[in-house]
């Protein structure tokens, strides 16, 4: 689960991390209030939305100018403005592909003097089962550049959980960066404190960007993007709280009630598959013979007709399908229990594409029957390899 930059920042304060004043704005009525709070003389008008690059992006909206998501004020009139010309209207970045998001949010900050930008971020590293530093010179640029162009100019250090983090940390993070004296003293502080916000709100990612040193030499987080470990949410309820469904996938927070694993991707294929392995398997196997897969969707082991039906659902409910592949092995899984659910829900939603079943596997001669004698325009295959050519081949042909 993601939270908005003022959200993450608020979040981050209590645990001592050092962010700017600033004031979330939900509505135009309160930018007033929102100007005086903070005094000015400068400050940052800054879009909330899900996504990163928004200083970057640009508006659909032509009356909101060409500027970007994040812009400095010098005066309360130009906050004004620049809040009109973003509430409500929609922002494209890098992050957000072409549709790009609409703000309904915004924070008004203090605006900072910048000397140095710089990037910090925290996640877990799967390599080493650690809790790991990211830390870069290069601030305010997309770190996946940086990555590519110049990886020597990224550093990364892990924390061993069980003895926590340590001031040896800290002075690491601070040569990263070429810190020394007080700047130095307040990396790793800033250290300290960042790995104890991830650790106690069990995020999965924490990442600043850019972290700054102003002008008066303190160290300021900028930005903040954080991430929750979903499987942890349920022990923090505050922090589930903050969730903002206007900025999720309505089909995945539909599949979250039913418990199933989907992922919206921007391609023609819908899939349903048991097993997170399989439905990898099946979404290449549709990338090699040259179509794209519009979903990710593992049903899991132990689905009932019902979650069947309701995947079923959030497939067709999906305009961009152009195409349906149901590609069971039936293990725990059986074959029948998903061609009843096929059938309930195309009984009750209709199926106007092509829709290719693939069953293997326990009672699968029974799942077969089932379908076979429904009367339902389905394509049977044999085998993925079958079944991936020919829903695609019904799709280029439709
Ligand atoms: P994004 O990463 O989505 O583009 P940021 O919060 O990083 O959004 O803002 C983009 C840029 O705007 C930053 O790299 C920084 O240079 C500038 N900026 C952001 N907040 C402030 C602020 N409070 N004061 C001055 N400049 C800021
Ligand atoms: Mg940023």
């Amino acid at each position: 689960m993601n939270i908005h930059e003022y959200q993450a920042k608020a979040v981050l304060k209590e645990f001592g991390v050092p962010v700017s004043r600033g004031v979330a704005i939900l509505k135009p009525d309160d930018v007033d209030a929102a100007i005086a709070e903070l005094g000015g003389p400068v400050f940052v008008v800054k879009s909330q939305i899900h996504a990163g690059g928004r200083g970057k992006g640009h508006f659909k909206e032509p009356e909101a100018g060409e500027k970007g998501g994040v812009r400095v004020a010098k005066s309360p009139e130009d906050v004004k403005t620049y809040v009109d010309q973003m509430l409500g209207r929609t922002l494209v970045t890098v992050q957000t592909g072409a549709a790009g998001k609409q703000v309904n949010r915004i924070y008004l900050e203090d605006g900072a003097e910048i000397d140095r930008e710089f990037y910090v971020s925290l996640l877990v590293d799967r390599a080493s089962s650690r809790p790991s530093f990211v830390v870069s010179t290069e601030g305010g640029m997309n770190i996946e550049d940086v990555a590519h162009d110049t990886p020597e100019k990224i550093v990364t250090f892990s924390v061993d959980p069980a003895t926590g983090v340590q001031p040896h940390h800290g002075r690491r993070l601070a040569a990263a960066l070429g810190l020394s004296g007080d700047l130095a003293k307040q990396a790793g502080a800033l250290t300290t404190s960042l790995y104890n916000a991830f650790i106690a709100k069990d995020m999965a990612m924490l990442e600043i960007n850019p972290l700054i040193i102003s002008k008066d030499g303190r160290i300021v987080c900028l930005d903040a993007k954080v991430s929750f470990d979903s499987n942890a949410l349920y022990r923090h309820p505050d922090m589930f709280a903050l969730r903002d469904e206007t900025e999720e996938d309505p089909k995945e927070i539909e599949a979250s009630k039913h418990d199933l694993n989907y992922i919206s991707l921007s391609g023609e294929i819908g899939c349903m598959v048991n097993g997170a392995g399989l439905a990898m398997a099946t979404m290449d196997i549709i990338k090699l013979y040259g179509s794209e897969p519009a979903n990710f969707l593992d049903v899991g082991g132990g689905a009932t007709k019902e979650k069947v039906t309701a995947a079923f659902k959030i497939i067709t409910a999906d305009p961009q399908v152009k195409g349906i592949l149901v590609n069971i092995f039936g293990g725990i899984m059986k074959c029948d229990v998903i061609a009843e659910g096929v059938i309930a829900a195309v009984k009750d939603v209709g199926l106007t594409v092509p829709l290719v079943v693939r069953l293997e596997g326990t009672n699968v001669e029974l799942g077969k029957k089932i379908i076979s004698s429904s009367g339902l325009n389905v394509i049977p295959a044999d085998d993925l390899d079958d079944a991936a050519q020919k829903i695609v081949a019904a799709v280029k042909n439709a």
